[in-house]
């Protein structure tokens, strides 16, 4: 079964609401079909909705802010997650192939607000992310923040966030797990030992892991997660979901054969699907 599990539907436009059109919705599954994907899920950012404000206030109030982070938010948080699911709900209940999913920041203050917020709705699945570090921007850009980090210390910090964000058992599946390469910083070896860890964390929480084809749009050109980190998830017996994180109609399905061929070339053969956050194995195919 082919699936596209992290969808957009924003368009990189932080300064507008999203555009909830059922217009926009069929154009992205249209091309679902045209890129032979079964099923998309439908995963916004949080930030887009007001309800996530308070979530973000530990960073967004710390004096340390990087200013391209305030003004990354400037226009945050100005949509309606009751609008957002009810949208996607009516879109399921006309027939369509459609899963309402989530994209969240694990923000560690934060967790057990999230744990409120995403408790009131009926996700089939929400997808964790690590795209801060307290208020260290992971992938805004290689100028902010990198330039003073020591690459192997980030990449033991990141992990660490990881692990816990696994561990607080808010999320079905992790986003592009090793995101922290995308402008292409690595540490001078592997870190087996760091990629194990992780891998065991995911497995104790039941947490699955996202296979996606964005960082091969990102200057590091290479899928997330690579390969010694998508083998020690296969070792250690963690399912995978599978996105392409398109943030247009034009990217839904995109580069997604390579991603199953990634997968498969480390022994996976089934993907995850979710209905209700009930995970559910399906063949790779
Ligand atoms: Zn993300
Ligand atoms: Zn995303």
């Amino acid at each position: 079964m082919r699936l596209d599990y992290h969808v957009h539907l924003e368009f990189d436009d932080y300064q507008s609401p999203i555009r909830l059109e059922k217009e926009r919705l069929l154009r992205y599954i249209e091309q679902a079909e045209a890129s032979g994907v079964d099923e998309i899920g439908i995963s916004e950012h949080c930030y887009r909705f007001r309800e996530f404000k308070p979530v973000f206030d530990p960073m967004l109030c710390h004096p340390d802010l990087p200013q391209a982070v305030a003004e990354f938010f400037r226009h945050g948080f100005i949509d309606s997650l009751d609008s957002y699911v009810d949208f996607l709900l009516a879109a399921q209940g006309e027939g369509l192939r459609i899963k309402i999913g989530l994209e969240v920041d694990f923000i560690p203050e934060s967790a057990e607000l999230i744990g409120q917020i995403l408790a009131a709705y009926p996700w089939d699945y929400v997808i964790g992310s690590v795209h801060f570090l307290g208020t260290f921007p992971v992938d805004t850009s290689p100028h902010v923040g990198w330039p003073e980090r020591d690459v192997t210390t980030t990449y033991e910090e990141y992990f660490s966030v990881w692990k816990r964000a696994c561990a607080s058992k808010l999320f079905d599946t992790m986003a592009h797990p090793d995101l922290l390469k995308i402008f292409g910083a690595r540490p001078p070896v592997t870190p087996h030992r760091l990629y194990a860890d992780a891998a065991e964390a995911a497995k104790r929480a039941g947490v699955a892991v996202e296979v996606s084809s964005a960082g091969l749009r990102k200057p590091v050109g290479e899928i997330y997660p690579g390969k010694a980190l998508l083998s020690a998830f296969r070792q250690a017996g963690v399912p995978i979901t599978i996105g392409s994180d398109a943030h247009c109609a034009e990217d839904v399905g995109r580069q997604l054969d390579e991603v199953r061929r990634w997968a498969n070339e480390v022994g996976y053969t089934s993907i995850t699907r979710f209905e209700g956050r009930r995970a559910i194995q399906v063949p790779l195919t």
